[in-house]
């Protein structure tokens, strides 16, 4: 695996916000460390590649942005991040592993039901995240409130500090889980999810894109897809 450019050639380090639930969170009984979607899709990877698996805990403003990359704190990226034409400029992306959308959720008995409901609200939204984007085109006349982490913006929400959380839906729908908060919209933004590699690392995002279709050829992506997102 010399040839590909990994700071240790041994192992890959892939770096995610932690936690993004169902796609990154700590496990103490894996031998990662963590557990999810991207841990297990970079764990393919990693066994297809021939090396390690270190998965480390990251802001995601510095991953979307490719601080973490650049300055050689992870090879690649796993952390929910949609393909972008921005960030593009900074880093170069896998082929697409997930398909993804944005969500408003509110606590269950809001009478907030879309965005456009959040005038003079506040929403909490992800510093750097397509979803702060989106906010800032469309929820007129709410106050933005950013925050680096998702856990930090369920935490506000739960502190009654915002009315609501805009956040991709599968991360959003974990949020439901405990019967408290509802999702009340849905918006198509047609996001993609890719792995970050720096970018001028081709022989990586060309591995790592044969190890993508490999999973896909053999069942294996269906089979870890199933395991978070089958009803
Ligand atoms: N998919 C969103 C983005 O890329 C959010 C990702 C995240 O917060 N980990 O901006």
């Amino acid at each position: 695996a010399a040839e590909l450019g990994l700071k240790d050639p041994g192992k890959i380090v892939v770096c995610g916000d932690v936690p993004f639930r169902p796609f990154e969170e700590e496990d103490p009984t894996s031998p990662t460390g963590y557990k999810g979607f991207d841990v297990d899709i970079s764990q393919e990877i990693a066994d297809g590649l021939g090396v390690e698996l270190e998965f480390k805990d990251a802001t995601f403003d510095t991953l979307q942005s490719g601080l973490a990359l650049n300055s050689g704190q992870c090879d690649m990226s796993a952390s929910g991040m949609t393909i972008t034409e921005d960030r593009k400029k900074e880093i170069a992306f896998s082929d697409g592993y997930y398909d993804s959308l944005q969500s408003l959720l509110v606590p269950k008995d809001s009478d907030v039901k879309e965005l456009g409901d959040l005038n003079g609200k506040k929403i909490a939204v992800q510093q750097g995240s397509t979803g702060s984007a989106y906010a800032e085109k469309k929820a007129e006349g709410a106050e933005l409130v950013y925050l680096p982490s998702d856990a930090e913006m369920f935490q506000a929400l739960q502190g009654n500090q915002v009315d609501a959380i805009l956040q991709d839906l599968p991360v959003n729908l974990d949020h439901t889980k405990d019967g408290e908060y509802a999702i009340v919209a849905e918006y198509d933004t047609g996001e993609e999810y890719g792995l970050a590699i720096k970018k001028d690392n081709t022989k990586l995002v060309e591995a790592v894109n044969a190890e993508l279709q490999e999973i896909r050829d053999s069942g294996r992506y269906q089979e870890i897809y199933d395991s978070y997102f089958a009803e």
